[in-house]
């Protein structure tokens, strides 16, 4: 039985709270979770925060976030008076870019699409996961297609450490509960039908009917994903 394999079966019935707990008595000794606000994350970061884990909270800023992400991000420092380690994309990298490509490159293609998303987004990440050796997310099945089979605990072959997804089996109407019992802030799109949100120029809301990352690099086929996760 492979490591993932075990954690697994020994978190499958616990509550996101015991999960937590559980989690900081292995001995893992350096666990980031990475957010961009959006309504899974706010669960985590609630939790985390609340508790005062020793969990770093990592935020990509792309340069190109919504204000409304940013207000997020505001309303996350008064409530929770805790730092969130912000990276942004490597200078030299973002100017040659904008200088050869122009402002607005990823809608041109997929390849150069990606280009962006390499630049201002995965190369951040992996800085920011350097050393770490847990990455907790806020992926939840429901979210795609392509993570239907997600589990809590998954090896991330591209980051090269353990992944550990505690919402995997939440569904969005257990999310918004939460959020509103609890009182955390959230990205006021929301109401506007935005589900999944990241940069400003390659988000819309969804239209009725919509799966939830419909929205997100909408003028493409290609698969709706950045390069964070692969599934
Ligand atoms: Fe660039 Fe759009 Fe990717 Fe943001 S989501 S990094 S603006 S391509």
């Amino acid at each position: 039985m492979s490591y993932t394999t075990k954690l697994n079966e020994e978190f499958k019935n616990l509550t996101l709270q015991k999960s937590f707990d559980q989690l900081l008595k292995m001995n893992f000794k350096s666990i980031i979770f990475t957010t961009s606000f959006g309504q899974e994350d706010q669960v985590l970061t609630d939790i985390i925060f609340k508790n005062k884990y020793p969990i770093k909270v990592v935020t990509l800023d792309t340069g190109r976030l919504f204000q409304a992400t940013y207000k997020v991000y505001e309303e996350n420092s008064k409530k929770y008076n805790r730092p969130i380690i912000t990276y942004f994309p490597n200078q030299n990298e973002i100017e040659q870019l904008v200088t050869q490509k122009g402002p607005n490159s990823f809608y041109t293609s997929v390849e150069n699409r990606k280009e962006c998303c390499l630049i201002r987004k995965v190369k951040p990440l992996q800085r920011a996961l350097k050393g770490a050796d847990l990455w907790i997310t806020g992926l939840r099945r429901e979210q795609s297609l392509g993570r239907q089979n997600l589990s809590h605990f998954e090896y991330d072959d591209a980051f090269g450490l353990i992944k550990f997804n505690p919402l995997a089996n939440w569904t969005l109407n257990e999310t918004e509960d939460y959020l509103l019992e609890n009182q955390v802030p959230q990205n006021e799109l929301h109401q506007e039908g935005f589900l999944s949100i990241g940069c400003e120029p390659c988000t819309r809301a969804l239209k009725p009917g919509e799966e939830i990352r419909a929205g997100r690099w909408w003028w493409e086929n290609s698969k709706k994903e950045c390069g964070l996760h692969l599934n």
